[in-house]
């Protein structure tokens, strides 16, 4: 089956074709560890996983590198303001060390809970300090690099063809908007090194050929994909918001050092937007994490839906009722499951390609179409509903859609937990239910505390309500 991927270098959908038979090299931008990932950033994390899923489906291996930023991310892409990790670190009395250690923690544990498959490497950027030098010295010597008061820039001028993934107007651009230039010659140049500031102490701080510092943000994705995957790669992914500076940089500096090809195929996330049309960055204050959703009582299956329910190349809207209906649909399918068990056992999945003209293909075609996931929720609903359809196909499917979306299908956890709740309470939240139906908030409330005092609490959607008991986190 052919898969096929936007490319961004080229707008358009391509047939993906690997540079060595049988093996896929992915590299993916990873987290800045200077605070948690928000679920705007782990959604970027969300469509890598389902590629590899269905890389590997397609027979491929597959070798996967995210890489961890834990030096030289300024508060401005322009190279200018402050390394983020310093800046936490002092906010927090702590050291830059602890801070990324900490947040890389919890990055990790994000993946687990999202069942995003851990990356076969996962580099960190002060773990390779020595490999950026190198690729700088290399631009040094191929005349490629200036130096200004505050540390060594590549000019991009002196790159061919700068620019051209974010299709950036470089001419247009050199007039136009302002950019804190600095010491830079072009407005698209940037730092591979910084120097440390003459007045105060970095906490993370390198010799260089040039003279203490630490290097820029850009390079040690390069020098990083490189070193793990080659000087040309299969896949190269990350958010929208890296094409017109961080991966335009990134593609420059590594051509400029290797003279080949760096990457086949760019692939970007968009972003999650929260309901009032605000991008969710971190600059914005409105920040939703995982540990958030976890402790709203949801489980981060549901928001692992909701972000396969929508496009990875579309806005997806962020809203807590969205969240629930995610949740609610999830629970649908899980019931629908085990009600196509028979006798609870769970088919073996099917071993090679999945014969033509079956559920299992039509499936593996929508992932296959550009991880149209949506497409292929709406197949697997459509299948489940299916009167017609026996209940060990239905079963079959369901092992196969999992293998690639990964939602933890089979745990039926909370089902049993939600049938195991005692009768009074049961009661207690039927009442609630009706008092609420006739907006009756007062009593609604005084139920809602009987609920609480009995040990569940209680989450509205829009048919229907959920108990959850308390002393049982949904983690
Ligand atoms: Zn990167």
């Amino acid at each position: 089956m052919e898969l096929k991927l936007y490319n961004t270098l080229a707008r358009r959908k391509e047939v993906f074709l690997p540079m060595d038979g049988g093996r896929v090299l992915i590299y993916t931008c990873g987290p800045t560890v200077y605070a948690d990932a928000h679920i705007g950033n782990l959604r970027s994390y969300v469509f890598p996983d389902v590629l590899k899923k269905t890389l590997r489906r397609l027979g491929y291996q597959v070798r996967h590198v995210i890489n961890i930023t834990d030096v030289g991310h300024l508060t401005s892409d322009a190279d200018t303001g402050e390394d983020k990790l310093e800046q936490a670190a002092r906010s927090a009395g702590r050291t830059a060390w602890d801070i990324a250690e900490e947040h890389i923690g919890h990055y990790l544990e994000d993946l687990r809970r999202l069942r995003i498959e851990l990356p076969d490497v996962m580099p960190r950027a002060t773990d390779h300090i020595a490999e950026q030098i190198e690729m700088i010295r290399v631009l040094e010597k191929k005349g490629y690099t200036y130096r200004t008061d505050d540390g060594v820039y590549f000019d991009t001028s002196r790159f061919p063809g700068y620019g051209a993934l974010a299709r950036i107007k470089v001419e247009g651009l050199q007039e136009g908007a302002r950019v804190e230039m600095g010491g830079k010659r072009h407005k698209t140049d940037f730092a591979l090194w910084k120097f440390s500031p003459q007045d105060s102490r970095r906490q993370m701080e390198w010799e260089s050929p040039w003279g203490m510092g630490f290097p820029g943000w850009h390079v040690e994705c390069s020098a990083m994909s490189m070193k793990y995957l080659g000087p040309s790669f299969d896949i190269h992914t990350g958010g929208t918001d890296h094409i017109p500076v961080h991966h335009s940089n990134e593609i420059a500096q590594s051509e400029a050092v290797t003279g080949k090809p760096f990457v086949r195929y760019w692939l970007h996330g968009e972003f999650l937007v929260l309901g009032e049309e605000q991008r969710m960055g971190k600059s914005e204050g409105n920040l939703i994490t995982l540990d958030e959703l976890v402790e709203r009582g949801f489980e981060p299956m549901a928001y692992r839906y909701l972000v396969l329910n929508s496009h990875y190349r579309k806005y997806l809207t962020f809203t807590w009722q969205a969240l629930q209906s995610a949740d609610t649909a999830l629970m649908g399918l899980r019931r629908l499951i085990r009600d196509a068990l028979p006798e609870g056992t769970v088919p073996k999945p099917i071993a090679g390609d999945p014969p033509q003209g079956s559920l299992e293909a039509s499936l593996l075609e929508a992932v296959c179409d550009d991880l149209n996931t949506p497409k292929a929720l709406g197949l697997f609903w459509t299948a489940l509903r299916d009167g017609a359809l026996a209940a060990g196909k239905k079963a079959t499917l369901a092992v196969f859609a999992d293998e690639i979306l990964a939602l933890g299908l089979f745990d039926f956890s909370r089902l049993e937990q939600s049938e195991d709740v005692p009768p009074e309470i049961r009661h207690l939240a039927e009442k609630r239910w009706a008092a609420r139906q006739e907006r009756n908030f007062a009593e609604s409330d005084r139920l809602r505390e009987a609920l609480t005092a009995g040990g569940y609490s209680v989450r509205d959607g829009k048919d229907g309500y959920e108990l959850v008991r308390l002393d049982q986190g949904r983690g």
